[in-house]
């Protein structure tokens, strides 16, 4: 298979992470990129270096302004009196449903489109993010070619971005951006988020269409981030009613228990009969990931991806989340494996 990254994401790497109110290192470093990227070659795909692409691809899912304030933002911080010349960090949020003015200040702009101190950005952070987003557009292009499948080594990840709103380590959403890249193409397509959080960027940019179903398989939000959504009853709004499906999962379920709900998955899609598919790879669904969510095991990541790959369609796999664990790059070879 091929495998599309950037160098790019080295420039990003976040210092700044609160757990539990203690400041900590944020587990997305860049040395999972790094694991992965050997992983894949270890495993014979093909590397290949991300093409660039107008921002007009980026336009499909993220607003001008956004793209703007992510692609500005460092060096304006920087003149403010007194900043952490690092990183910029929010500390002030609009509430929901309460009326919200867009911000001219930039600390409140900061607060308006980075939704949580996951999303610190330093000097860095918008050329690893635009490479990402160039992976999965890379991936795109390959699959249009007639690929069947292709893999974009995505750092940092995208799945919890929204149209103009950073969080949980994500600033573009690189798997909506694949799909509207795709959408031109096909009249339907489908996301299937397969990462042990809810995508609720995902969610969020498609909530209102039927041309683009979204279904998340991931841990029950009652027990972990984002809880405020990925909750069953989240279904689409107006003409996306229908179109969204959240399947939360019960604490430590294993691999047999993830195939089971994952058959209803594949079931929706094979109804919804798109004519190709992004899958929001993950691999922090692993039973000693950091995050200790499910507990698929690495033999377990090739059986859920050849159950998508019987699917039958053109298939375009982003990576999210998978933090730093001795199986980080067995993982990603397991899953890459059940599209062989
Ligand atoms: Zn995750």
């Amino acid at each position: 298979m091929h495998v599309f990254s950037s160098d790019t994401h080295h420039g990003h790497d976040p210092q700044f992470f609160v757990v539990r109110g203690q400041i900590r290192r944020s587990n997305e470093q860049p040395e999972r990129a790094e694991r992965l990227k050997l992983a894949a070659q270890r495993a014979g795909h093909t590397i290949a270096p991300a093409d660039t692409f107008d921002r007009e691809t980026l336009e499909t899912v993220h607003t001008p302004r956004y793209l703007d304030f992510l692609e500005n933002v460092h060096a304006r911080w920087l003149e403010l009196e007194d900043s952490n010349p690092e990183e910029v960090i929010p500390n002030v949020h609009p509430f929901p449903g309460e009326p919200c003015t867009y911000p001219q200040h930039l600390v409140g702009r900061v607060g308006f489109h980075l939704g949580d101190m996951a999303a610190a950005i330093g000097a860095g952070t918008w050329r690893a993010a635009e490479g990402a987003a160039h992976c999965a557009l890379s991936a795109v292009q390959h699959v249009q070619g007639g690929a069947r499948a292709a893999y974009a080594l995505c750092r940092p990840p995208g799945h919890h971005a929204y149209a103009e709103r950073a969080n949980g380590f994500c600033y573009l959403n690189n798997a909506a951006i694949a799909a509207c890249d795709l959408r031109p193409h096909h009249e339907r397509v489908a996301i299937l988020d397969i990462d042990v959080h809810h995508g609720n960027g995902t969610q969020g940019v498609f909530y209102d269409r039927a041309d683009v179903l979204t279904i998340s398989l991931h841990a029950d939000p009652h027990y972990m981030t984002p809880f405020f959504t990925g909750h069953a009853h989240e279904t689409g709004r107006d003409a996306g009613e229908g179109y969204n499906l959240n399947l939360p999962l019960p604490k430590g379920l294993n691999t047999e228990g993830y195939l089971r709900e994952l058959e209803r998955a594949c079931d929706r899609i094979a109804a919804f009969a798109p004519g190709a598919l992004v899958v929001s790879l993950g691999l922090d669904a692993y039973e000693h990931d950091p995050y200790q969510g499910v507990a698929v095991t690495t033999e377990g990541f090739e059986r859920i991806t050849r159950r998508i790959a019987q699917l039958g369609l053109p298939t375009v796999l982003i990576q999210e989340g998978g933090y730093l664990s001795d199986a980080l790059g067995d993982n990603l070879a397991s899953a890459l494996a059940g599209f062989a």
